[in-house]
């Protein structure tokens, strides 16, 4: 086997809260438990939401917390870029693999869930079933001539209709999705020229060898997208490991609306680092 390679991959799109302190807690008991290297990723892939001062809070924060990871933006490592938006070049050999292999149609649908595919879709905000409108009648045969650019169209992951998808996981067991009823063709490419979360976090995952994914559980369903990636590309999928999600007094996801919740907001308040630990159990 090969030896643990674990990740953190938070997006500098507001601040981290509980909820993400939990799960990165998780992921950096995984990889110390396992001996292993634990990798931070910036997935700053969202030009909009993403902001240099949410970085710079999540870098801080989570060394607050205590976590620590051997390869990063900051300490550098074999796998460098760590950093989502300078990693376009692997984005675009995939999407172009993608497109010749027949996976990806294009797509002149202007829908609102385009503007969220840079983000990773947690379960209230998930992507819509595409109904199919620019969908090819049949699956391509034979190779597909490449654009010279994925902009100006989008590019849709054409899933196959009725497959089940199953897998392990590590935390919650056994789970199984059916392609076009769970989810439906997604985004891999946004017209305005930015790679979708599905395509990045695939792509990201396998070129730093990453063996374990651990997040929250309401990216499960993401994770059988991401297995017909890794399948089309003929990538070695991780195994995953979904942790169960923290929810505020009323039953809600955190989110990072939840500000008097953020990591920030509780140092603030005068709580420890040891305090905060002891509220992740
Ligand atoms: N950057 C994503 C987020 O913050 C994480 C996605 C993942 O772990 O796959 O929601």
């Amino acid at each position: 086997m090969s030896p643990y390679r674990g990740r953190l991959a938070p997006s500098p799109t507001g601040l981290l809260h509980l909820g993400h302190a939990r799960t990165f807690w998780t992921a950096y008991q995984r990889a110390q438990q396992a001996n292993g290297v634990l990798v931070m990723r910036n997935e700053n892939l969202d030009p909009q939401r993403s902001k240099t001062e949410y970085t710079t809070a999540m870098f801080e924060d989570l060394r607050w917390l205590g976590i620590w990871w051997q390869e990063g933006p900051d300490v550098g490592g074999p796998y460098i870029p760590y950093v989502q938006s300078r990693r376009r070049e692997f984005y675009l050999e995939a999407w172009r693999k993608l497109v010749q292999t027949g996976f990806v149609y294009p797509c002149r649908c202007s829908r609102k869930d385009l503007a969220r595919s840079a983000q990773a879709p947690h379960d209230e905000d998930d992507e819509p079933i595409y109904p199919g409108t620019c969908r090819p009648r049949h699956a391509a045969s034979g190779e597909i001539a490449v654009p010279e650019s994925p902009a100006r169209l989008n590019w849709r992951f054409r899933v196959p209709d009725g497959e089940e998808i199953a897998f392990a996981d590590g935390h919650l067991g056994q789970k199984s999705y059916l392609a076009g009823l769970d989810f439906g063709d997604f985004l891999i490419w946004r017209r305005d020229d930015v790679p979708a979360y599905q395509l990045a976090v695939v792509v990201d995952d396998a070129a730093m060898r990453i063996t374990e994914v651990v997040r929250g559980a309401d990216l499960l369903r993401s994770a059988a997208r991401q297995l017909l990636v890794y399948s089309a590309l003929g990538l070695e999928p991780p195994a995953w490991y979904h942790c169960p999600l923290m929810l505020d007094a009323t039953g809600q996801r955190l989110a990072k609306r939840h500000d008097a919740l953020s990591l920030r907001a509780l140092r603030e308040q005068g709580r420890t680092q040891e305090d905060v630990v002891a509220m992740l159990r």
